[in-house]
């Protein structure tokens, strides 16, 4: 084997709705859309007919050389789902790049405005933003940014509220707020005039296990960036398109971001695709300014794009967004239950479908299962085996600690979940 894949798996030979089958013919529920990528189900006919309509036009047009169709209609799609304000869009192919992108245009935004001195980032621990060194400058998961520590700049983080592991006698809102101070002193620790921007997962995704803060965080958030005239962004590549029951999951919440990343399921696995949006004025600024210094060959890729304008116009006809709200709620209440069963589940959490367990050796303290039990893997084998697929990576800064992503297709009805449940329940069983 030439590539660079860990696990001998097998060879897919196709997917349909919310399932995978290799080329035994063995069925999996892909019960995390791959990696949290494809929200309208596999092999969609409606989206492959609008792309081999793209295909018989055209694959690819310079965006130097042309404007197309296909992005033109996608951009004002998303500006019309999007919350009120955010409708300048900029297409890439994928979350790195759309995190790089806002990054810097958040860097670009300080220039125009005559303020150089603002170049740092400000994120938070754990989180996970992308691979490139940009983004894994700002990415809270020492095992994947150690080896490249000396090749990054280095960017301030704050704690993320995994308000789930604290011991005190606060509300939920007191904690909020608690935690939403940490990035008030890191401004003012670092010198608000040498902060851009401060970028952050609305809900966390893979680094943190959905990760929810409680409401009161947001809305502080954006007042202590407003204070200090700090750009506030939304890595929006996981929660984006659906996953967590709105459009974008900043909507949850009622506070508007300056800038949104988006990847994943906005072409939702029929094409590599992802966009930067951003509010008209920072754009504006920017272009007032000599124009946004960034782009890739393929950003706006008209066969992405069409891909991508496909997608959300089935997710609107079909209802897919509010279906992901309710089959979330009914998942989340289901993966709930099992914590009577298994007492090493400590935790359920997330929104919509974008839901996770958390393995404890102790619920009280939250105290992880022993390193050396790679739980991690194990579950994820357990239940590959039986045809369920589930993500897990090792949490907590990566060094202890062990949840697993449950986010299958926003399309998944009842029925799927009562499958989904039946055969994580017997890897459970498997594993106990
Ligand atoms: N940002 C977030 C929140 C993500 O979850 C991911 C991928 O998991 C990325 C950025 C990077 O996206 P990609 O792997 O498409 O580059």
């Amino acid at each position: 084997m030439f590539s660079l894949t860990k696990l001998p798996r097998p060879f897919l030979d196709r997917g349909e709705g919310i399932y995978f089958y290799d080329e035994t013919g063995k069925r999996y529920i892909d019960g995390s859309s791959g990696a949290m990528v494809s929200n309208i189900g596999h092999s969609n006919p409606r989206v492959l007919a609008k792309m081999k309509a793209q295909m018989d036009r055209s694959t690819f047009g310079y965006r130097l050389h042309f404007r197309t169709h296909a992005s033109e209609d996608l951009a004002t799609k998303i500006a019309e789902m999007m919350p009120e304000g955010l409708d300048r869009v900029f297409f890439v192919s994928g979350g790195s790049e759309a995190v790089e992108s806002c990054i810097k245009l958040a860097r670009q935004y300080a220039l125009a405005k005559g303020e150089d001195s603002r170049w740092k980032v400000i994120s938070r621990f754990p989180s996970y933003h992308g691979s490139t060194l940009g983004t894994l400058a700002l990415t809270g998961y020492d095992p994947l940014a150690r080896p490249f520590d000396p090749m990054l700049r280095d960017m301030p983080k704050i704690a993320a509220p995994r308000t789930y592991l604290d011991r005190d006698n606060l509300t939920e809102e007191e904690r909020g707020l608690k935690y939403a101070e940490l990035l008030r002193d890191k401004i003012l620790e670092e010198g608000p005039e040498t902060v851009a921007a401060f970028i952050m997962e609305p809900v966390g995704g893979a680094s943190t296990g959905a990760l929810v803060a409680p409401d009161s965080y947001f809305k502080r958030i954006r007042e202590i960036c407003d204070e200090f005239g700090i750009l506030l962004i939304f890595d929006e590549v996981m929660t984006g398109a659906g996953r967590t029951g709105k459009f974008v999951a900043s909507e949850h919440y009622g506070v508007i971001p300056d800038i949104v990343s988006m990847s994943k399921g906005l072409a939702a696995g029929y094409a590599p695709l992802g966009a930067m949006v951003a509010k008209g004025e920072i754009v504006e600024a920017v272009e007032a300014h000599g124009g946004f210094l960034h782009g890739y060959t393929y950003s706006g890729n008209p066969l992405a794009c069409a891909a991508g304008l496909a997608v959300l116009e089935e997710m609107q006809e079909q209802g897919i967004i509010e279906n992901a709200a309710k089959m979330g709620d009914l998942l989340k209440a289901r993966l709930t239950a099992l914590m009577e069963r298994y007492h090493f589940i400590g935790d359920v959490r997330g929104k919509g479908l974008l839901l996770a367990f958390e393995f404890v050796s102790d619920r009280d303290t939250m105290r992880p299962l022993p390193k050396e039990w790679n739980a991690y893997l194990e579950l994820v084998e357990l239940a590959y085996e039986r045809g369920l697929i589930i993500y897990s990576r090792r949490t907590r800064g990566g060094s202890e600690g062990d949840h697993f992503l449950v986010c299958p297709p926003l399309i998944i009805t009842a029925k799927q979940i009562d499958e989904l449940m039946a055969i994580l329940t017997e890897a459970l069983d498997a594993f106990a």
